[in-house]
Formats: structure tokens, C-alpha cells, sequence
């Protein structure tokens, strides 16, 4: 097993791509938290299906936003399984619309979650990881971040930023062997997307050249992969797991 004796943190895996990472990494040897914020039992009922496959999980709710729920959560981490050798910035949000009609309650959430999420997060891991010379920290950015959206200002800044925070934290804390890196997914179906207009659907689809939308392990398996040890020499990367929608 490839991430055997590892222990991985993933932020928002009660659903969605959260959810895939989370049952990927535990399936490769992994020890996994699976952290939350409003869905309690599709947290458990994920740690359900890790432990049934035989491998341990641990459930915890908090806010990544909040600098002092995102500290706790990597605390629990560590005092269930001894040291956190993976992170996973996964929680995000959207709140859409257009900049004219945008309230800056949308416009603050978004960057709270998704940027300051990540940064609370990594912050809390990077103290452990740099002390153990060793550690992954993975953010899941998305398409929208290299190309734009109408209708998402506060996702694309957010999305964007974590793009950079990427590269600036690969290069503060390369020296210590801990890794840096986004994967940036194209329209993957999860609740997100989900609830946008069919027509919507259709014109992004029509952007996408393997011609279907992108599952949730597809993308899970890119996490996967630079958690492990044969990822050890990428870092600052942003890799996009999008049928082909920004090869350009
Ligand atoms: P999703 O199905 O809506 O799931 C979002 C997850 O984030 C849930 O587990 C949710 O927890 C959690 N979450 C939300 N706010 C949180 C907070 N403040 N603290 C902790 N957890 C929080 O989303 P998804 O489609 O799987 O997306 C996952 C990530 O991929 C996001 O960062 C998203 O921006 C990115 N992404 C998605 C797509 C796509 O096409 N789906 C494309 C590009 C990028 P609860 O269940 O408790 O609410």
C-alpha cells in the first residue's frame, strides 16, 4: 500500500471529490479524518466505509474558516493517529453572481472558506509536517481559476489566491521535504454543480474536448498520486484533471 502509516486530513469530505479523496487515500493505507461542517451523517456514513474496508477514520466537524476550529482539526488529527502527513484543502463554496448585483457578504464567504480555509489549514499542518521533515499539502483549486468566470468573481479570486499561496508556500517549506501543489478540477459532477441551469450544463460541456463531465475519483486519483511518496519531487504545481478544458 502505497500510503501506508500515513495520515491524511481532508477538509469538506462528507461529499463530492472531498468524499473520493478520502475513500481513495484510506484504500491506498491511509489513516483518514474526514472533516466536515453541516452534514454530520454523510461524514460518518464515510468513515463507515473506510472502517468496513478495514482501514481507520476519523470524523470531525469544523469550520475551516475559522482559524481556531481549522487548528483544532489538525490537532485532533493529531491526537487520534500521532502525526498528519497529508493535507487536503478541499471545503469550498460558491455563492454566484454577478459583480453589479454580488453582495460583499458573498464576496467576503467565498474568500473565507475557500482561500483563508486553506491558509488556517496549512498554517496548523506545516508546523507539524516541517518538524517531521516530511508532508503533502494538496489544494483543490479548480479551471476557473486560470480562466475566468462570468458570474464568479469571488470564486476565481479565491480559487486564484490558492494558486498562489501554492507556489509561495512550496518555496517556504521545500527545504523541509513537504510538498506543494494544486489540482485545479474542470466541471465535475457533485452537488456544486448540480444545481446549475441544464442549459448552463450544456454550454460547458460543449467546452470540454473527451466530451462528458469529470466523476469525483478521476480527480481523486491526481490527489492520490502526489500524496505519495513517487510525487516526492513536485511540488508548486497547479495539474487540472478537466477533460481537456484548458488546453490551449
Ligand atoms: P460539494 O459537493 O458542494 O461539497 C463541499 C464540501 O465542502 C462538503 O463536504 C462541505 O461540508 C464542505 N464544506 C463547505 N464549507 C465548509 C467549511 N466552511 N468548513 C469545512 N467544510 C466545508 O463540493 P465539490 O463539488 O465536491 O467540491 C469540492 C472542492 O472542489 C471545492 O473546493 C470546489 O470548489 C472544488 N471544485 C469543484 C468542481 C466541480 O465541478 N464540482 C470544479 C472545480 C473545483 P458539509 O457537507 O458539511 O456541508
Amino acid at each position: 500500500m502505497v500510503l501506508s502509516g500515513k495520515v491524511a486530513v481532508v477538509t469538506g469530505a462528507s461529499r463530492g471529490i472531498g468524499r473520493a479523496i478520502a475513500l481513495v487515500l484510506a484504500k491506498k493505507g491511509a489513516g483518514v479524518v474526514i472533516n466536515f461542517t453541516s452534514q454530520a451523517e454523510a461524514a460518518e456514513a464515510v468513515a463507515g466505509e473506510i472502517r468496513a474496508a478495514g482501514r481507520q477514520a476519523l470524523v470531525c466537524r469544523a469550520d475551516v474558516s475559522d482559524p481556531a476550529q481549522a487548528a483544532a482539526l489538525v490537532k485532533a488529527a493529531a491526537d487520534e493517529f500521532g502525526r498528519v502527513d497529508i493535507l487536503v484543502n478541499n471545503a469550498g463554496i460558491t455563492r454566484d453572481n454577478l459583480i453589479l448585483r454580488m453582495k460583499e457578504e458573498d464576496w467576503d464567504t467565498v474568500l473565507q472558506v475557500n482561500l483563508k480555509g486553506a491558509f488556517n489549514c496549512a498554517r496548523a499542518a506545516a508546523r507539524m509536517m516541517v518538524k517531521n521533515r516530511h508532508g503533502r499539502i494538496i489544494n483543490i483549486t479548480s479551471v476557473v481559476a486560470l480562466t475566468g468566470n462570468a458570474g464568479q468573481a469571488n470564486y476565481c479570486a479565491a480559487k486564484a489566491g490558492l494558486i498562489g499561496l501554492t507556489r509561495a508556500l512550496a518555496k517556504e517549506i521545500g527545504s523541509r521535504q513537504v510538498t506543494v501543489n494544486a489540482v485545479a478540477p474542470g466541471f465535475i459532477t457533485t452537488d456544486m454543480t448540480e444545481r446549475l441551469a441544464p442549459d448552463l450544463k450544456e454550454k460547458m460541456l460543449s467546452t470540454v474536448p473527451l466530451a462528458r463531465f469529470g466523476r469525483p475519483e478521476e480527480v481523486a486519483g491526481l490527489v492520490a498520486f502526489l500524496a505519495s511518496d513517487d510525487a516526492a519531487y513536485i511540488t508548486g504545481q497547479t495539474i487540472a484533471v478537466d477533460g481537456g478544458m484548458t488546453c490551449f
